[in-house]
């Protein structure tokens, strides 16, 4: 498992293997390991920039996001998050919903940064890739244009339902634990 952190937003990639999580731009100067996988956490061009770039060398990689973020990978910036620079625009390959299994990892839906924002959790290795939902000590922007508080509010109580030793391997920063994060619960009394 091996992080990279690339782009204007410092957004953070994983390599776990050959799957991709997240393809910030700049990402495909860094990675030089074959991919055969790449889940999409959200549809933000800081985590999708340099998709095309990879569906250049690997014709044949699986690129997954769930349904309701692809309008704007297909479509960069049409979600009302104005671009830094122009962005190639791809189309997901597979489409995935809570409770899917890839390679090991189940798809929590985890909507409220976006509409279709997902974690990527692995029950074994206690592993959560939580995209913008989660951070260290905080969670994903609630004021762009498709974000929706009330629904992020749920998200988060369902992660802290995940086991506290849970490794969290965030879109922004450092990893942290669901245990450390004491405050899921009551998200919206911090935040709101
Ligand atoms: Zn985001
Ligand atoms: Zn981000």
């Amino acid at each position: 498992m091996k992080r990279y952190t690339a782009g204007p937003f410092a957004t953070n990639c994983y390599l776990d293997g050959s799957i991709l999580i997240d393809t910030p731009p700049g990402s495909f100067d860094l990675i030089k390991e074959p991919i055969t996988h790449i889940l999409l956490t959200h549809s933000h061009w800081d985590h999708t920039a340099d998709l095309a770039k990879f569906l250049e060398k690997f014709p044949n990689v699986v690129i997954a996001s769930h349904p309701d973020d692809i309008g704007n990978i297909k479509n960069p910036g049409s979600d009302g998050l104005p671009l830094m620079f122009a962005i190639e625009g791809v189309e997901p390959t597979l489409l995935v919903r809570e409770g899917d299994v890839i390679e090991g990892l189940q798809v929590v839906e985890l909507p409220g940064h976006t509409p279709g924002g997902v974690g990527y959790y692995d029950p074994k290795r206690k592993i959560l890739f939580s995209g913008d939902t989660l951070f260290q000590g905080t969670i994903g922007n609630l004021s762009l244009p498709t974000a929706r508080p009330d629904l992020m509010w749920k998200s988060l109580k369902k992660l802290a339902k995940l086991p506290p030793d849970t490794l969290v391997l965030p879109g922004h920063g450092d990893p942290t634990t669901i245990g450390d994060e004491d405050w899921l619960d009551r998200a919206e009394q911090v935040f709101g």
